[in-house]
């Protein structure tokens, strides 16, 4: 007669708890609340002898398009530490953190973005396995692919890294209420460098 608990995650409300003032994913079995947060991503505007280091994705979305390097901020590390290590995996470089560039915060998808200015010492990096290639780009604004980076969130950084001209910087560059209109493109890759997957089934569906 007894009806057996249901395991797993059917048993959660949306409501408000008290001394609350937002609606919250509930379990109403025991209460349990499903905190949803904003998340920290951590990036990095790499230098070496005056020019850049971007890394060219092999992860989707936006595979085959420039990115500086960056990925989420995880437990038990710094921000700083976060971007140092991001930029060696994508990018196989050791960096020293030089000062925070940006603080873009872009709340319609809960992210906040941490940006940080560091130093490559010796041209020494190579592609991690989220990159399909990484290369070093002059700092004029006509050296840098604008048209084929990744987010929306890349160009702010290099455009504000370009707009110091060489100045320190003063205080943090946040996202402007234009740049916040800007939506990620939904194309999911460049035409130049389709996934595998992509060009295996292109070349088996043109016979
Ligand atoms: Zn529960």
């Amino acid at each position: 007669m007894s009806t057996t608990p249901q395991s797993g995650f059917n048993n959660f409300v949306i409501r408000t708890p008290c001394d609350d003032n937002r609606e919250r994913l509930t379990c109403a079995d025991c209460g349990w609340i499903h905190y949803e947060n904003p998340r920290i991503i951590v990036s990095a505007v790499v230098l070496h002898a005056g020019q850049i280091l971007l890394c060219r994705r092999a992860i989707r979305p936006r595979y085959g398009f420039w990115t500086i390097p960056g990925g989420f901020m995880e437990l038990g590390e710094t921000p700083e530490q976060g971007a140092q290590r991001e930029v060696f995996e994508e990018a196989g470089a050791k960096v020293e953190i030089q000062g925070l560039l940006a603080v873009y915060a872009v709340p319609r998808i809960g992210q906040v973005h941490l940006t940080y200015l560091a130093e490559l010492r010796e041209p020494e990096y190579s592609a991690g396995t989220e990159s399909l290639d990484v290369r070093l780009f002059g700092c004029r604004h006509s050296d840098l692919p604008w048209d084929e980076l990744a987010f929306p969130v890349n160009h702010w950084a290099l455009r504000d890294y370009l707009s110091l001209q060489g100045q320190p910087v003063t205080q943090p560059f946040v996202a402007t209420a234009d740049d916040l209109q800007q939506r990620m493109s939904r194309i999911e890759y460049h035409p130049d460098f389709p996934p595998p997957d992509v060009s295996q089934g292109a070349s088996s569906s043109t016979t």
